[in-house]
């Protein structure tokens, strides 16, 4: 970044100086012409490269945009769905009918998970930047490519649900749950608003799925150079966390539409699965995918408990044709 920095001041002479390093727009348009070994950058890159220089301090530049990254994306995304909400029309998709949030409880609910995050993000804010150069995350321009980025994003997911899934399932016994997860099922329809609506202890030790694997893989490629994994990047991490953030808000929303992904993608679980988690107490504790309560046997609901009972019936039947014969 900082060659790019030199770069645009070198270009910039006079009074264009001013425009170009002074203002963010200006840094941006500085940006557009290629730099030094014909270094030509799409707009995404332009846009990351113009934050950090125009910032000028690597700590405050990514610790700004992992606190907008994650306010921006969970709120904007509980939007549409607090929207829909008072719409008629969309009720015909409410998993648990009956159950619409009022705007009370959705204000309630707004108000503690703003809490909980400038308690639980404050200080992690200013570290992360330190941690990330320790452990080789790079914020230089170009990116990665579009391979790498979408392969180490699926690895991230088929991780976090793991951890999620042992990590909920642990919440539900005794103590874990009477202290700590019982205020995450406060509400047995959930909305969207309510997906970060958790104890911090929670929102911690969950939160370890989401960044803590990263921080490990990045961990790995310095520690073990024979791998020769491909490097990770901020803007990877970034866009992974925007996709869990979806994904989280949206298991939430208590809606299936027909247009749903887990209608044309079986193995993921979307919303139906996470409403009937909060619906039975128990069962269903993966977060993305469907295949860890299904192969442990949690799954909830009626479709499950169906399918558990055809199950052993047909064991039974086996067994006795077994014995007749
Ligand atoms: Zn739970
Ligand atoms: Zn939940």
């Amino acid at each position: 970044m900082e060659v790019l920095r030199q770069n645009i001041i070198q270009n910039a002479t006079g009074e264009h100086l001013e425009s170009s390093y002074t203002t963010l727009v200006g840094v941006f348009k500085g940006l557009a012409e290629p730099m030094g070994e014909n270094l030509k950058l799409n707009v995404f890159e332009r846009l990351w490269a113009s934050w950090y220089i125009y910032l000028n301090n690597d700590t405050l530049a990514t610790g700004l945009l992992f606190f907008l990254t994650h306010e921006l994306t969970y709120f904007g995304r509980c939007l549409p769905w607090i929207i829909i909400d008072h719409i008629p029309f969309f009720q015909r998709w409410k998993i648990q009918a009956t159950k619409v949030p009022s705007d009370r409880e959705q204000w309630e609910c707004f108000k503690s998970v703003i809490k909980s995050h400038l308690m639980v993000e404050a200080l992690p804010i200013w570290l992360f930047h330190p941690l990330c150069a320790q452990l080789g995350i790079s914020v230089d321009v170009p990116f990665p490519s579009a391979k790498v980025m979408a392969s180490q994003i699926v690895l991230f997911f088929i991780c976090e649900d793991f951890w999620h899934y042992w990590a909920h399932r642990l919440f539900h016994y005794g103590w874990f749950y009477k202290h700590i997860h019982k205020q995450h099922h406060r509400y047995a329809a959930p909305f969207g608003l309510a997906a970060e609506y958790a104890h911090p202890v929670e929102v911690m030790s969950l939160g370890f799925g989401t960044v803590g694997f990263p921080m490990l893989y990045a961990l790995t490629v310095v520690k073990a150079p024979s791998l020769n994994l491909p490097s990770l990047h901020l803007f990877t991490l970034s866009l992974w966390v925007v996709l869990r953030l979806f994904q989280a808000v949206d298991s939430h929303s208590g809606y299936d539409f027909p247009w749903s992904l887990n209608h044309f993608l079986p193995l993921w679980a979307g919303a139906s699965h996470h409403d009937e988690h909060h619906h039975y107490f128990i069962g269903n504790y993966a977060s993305s995918f469907r295949y860890l309560d299904a192969i442990l046997n949690t799954e909830c609901g009626t479709a499950s408990k169906n399918k558990r009972e055809a199950r052993m019936k047909q064991n039974v039947e086996k067994a006795h044709q077994k014995y007749v014969n």
